[in-house]
């Protein structure tokens, strides 16, 4: 059952377009063809902030500006710090670009065999099939290519794609991402996952996509029946916050779960979003119920002009250590930095061994209290364990 509080308020309906047919509101072309890309579409329905007015002419030439008619529903009209408004309302503090910031902070353009291949890790690639997305996050670390608004010009051979992976037999794993694979039309996703599923060395692929979050209307009877015809596929999805969580979102979940697609979700840690054990607490819960299994919860990356929504990363630490312990394992999601200039995913972690010498492990548990795990083994006397 849908686990609907009141006051928690699980947001569900038409809102601001009460008066558009069903037809219309639950087709997913016509949220996409009704998306607010324009600074006149949202002073329609709220009142922009300076720092917002002035984000839309950076957005030209930075990412550029979509928020389907659905999410912009869960926006709260009347507070200018809403956590859905700020992931999605471009700012004029994204034209403060401090040194450390770069176009392609973790590195992909140096690990790029054919162009949307990204081959980091021995046994898998990311393979990015698309520039574009349902809704356009600003924090996103591949702005430099995602909306085309730099004129980067993506232009990924798919056929190339496949005849890599082909060629490569360590690749047992594919992580297909973009933009978002899930804008693509039916038949195009339908092609790619039957191409990578025949061939015979990938174990495994997973879709990277926001679409259900941002658009759960394109999960249609017709998508789900191509999903559930993979052997091999999971899905990763994107959720920072609680209020994401819908009554839509949930059904869209429960439905892809139903079709025999494990769901993770991959959380950015955002300033004045997220950056609070509360929030993401409810948030990890929320995704439990949703049968979604907390993956990563990642360090914001380095991209330019994203300062203002970055945090320290001693304030993941601190949510990770208030977490654990304190409510179950499997909500808890691991914290990590992909690192600048190529280095992968790495794993952050509060430290949970005071010393570790020959005579072995001097653990804290989440109380704060001290335990000894003793692996010496001149400490170990052989005695017969049943005695006659
Ligand atoms: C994140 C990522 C993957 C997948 O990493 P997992 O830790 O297996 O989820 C693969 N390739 C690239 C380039 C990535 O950025």
């Amino acid at each position: 059952m849908y686990p609907l509080d009141e006051k928690e308020n699980w947001f569900s309906g038409k809102g601001h377009w009460s008066k558009t047919l069903d037809e219309d509101w639950f087709n997913w072309k016509w949220q996409m063809r009704n998306r607010l890309t324009k600074k006149e579409h949202f002073e329609r329905f709220i009142q922009l902030t300076e720092h917002e007015i002035q984000g839309f002419d950076i957005a030209q030439s930075k990412l550029s500006v979509a928020v389907t008619p659905y999410f912009f529903n869960l926006i709260d009209p009347n507070n200018p710090n809403c956590p859905i408004r700020k992931q999605l309302l471009p700012s004029g503090l994204e034209s403060v670009i401090s040194r450390v910031e770069k176009k392609d902070p973790v590195g992909e353009e140096n690990t790029m065999p054919v162009p949307g291949i990204v081959h980091r890790y021995p046994d898998r690639v990311l393979f990015l099939v698309t520039d574009r997305c349902a809704s356009y996050c600003r924090y996103c670390t591949r702005s430099r290519l995602v909306s085309n608004a730099q004129k980067y010009g993506f232009h990924p051979s798919i056929e190339a794609g496949f005849k890599y992976i082909e060629e490569n037999k360590s690749i047992r794993d594919v992580l297909i991402s973009g933009g978002d694979p899930l804008i693509l039309s039916d038949d195009k996703i339908e092609y790619i996952l039957n191409r990578l599923s025949s061939i015979p060395h990938v174990e495994f692929v997973r879709i990277g996509s926001r679409v259900p979050v941002f658009l759960p209307q394109r999960l249609t009877d017709q998508l789900l029946k191509i999903f559930s015809k993979q052997e091999n596929l999971w899905m990763s999805i994107h959720i920072n916050h609680p209020l994401e969580c819908t009554k839509e979102l949930y059904d869209a979940c429960r439905k892809i779960v139903a079709h025999g697609i494990p769901l993770g979700n991959q959380a950015v840690l955002l300033r004045g979003i997220n950056d609070n054990t509360q929030t993401i607490k409810s948030l990890i819960h929320r995704l439990m119920m949703m049968k979604v299994k907390p993956y990563y919860l990642y360090q914001c990356d380095l991209i330019e002009g994203s300062g203002h929504l970055r945090t320290d990363p001693s304030v993941g630490l601190k949510i990770i250590e208030e977490l654990r312990g304190f409510t179950s394992g499997y909500a808890i999601p691991q914290f990590v930095i992909d690192a600048p200039g190529g280095g992968g995913k790495i794993p952050i972690n509060p430290n949970y061994i005071i010393k570790s010498d020959e005579n072995g492990l001097v653990l804290k548990n989440y109380e704060g209290k001290i335990f000894n795990y003793p692996t010496n083994s001149d400490l170990i006397t052989t005695k017969p364990l049943f005695l006659p």
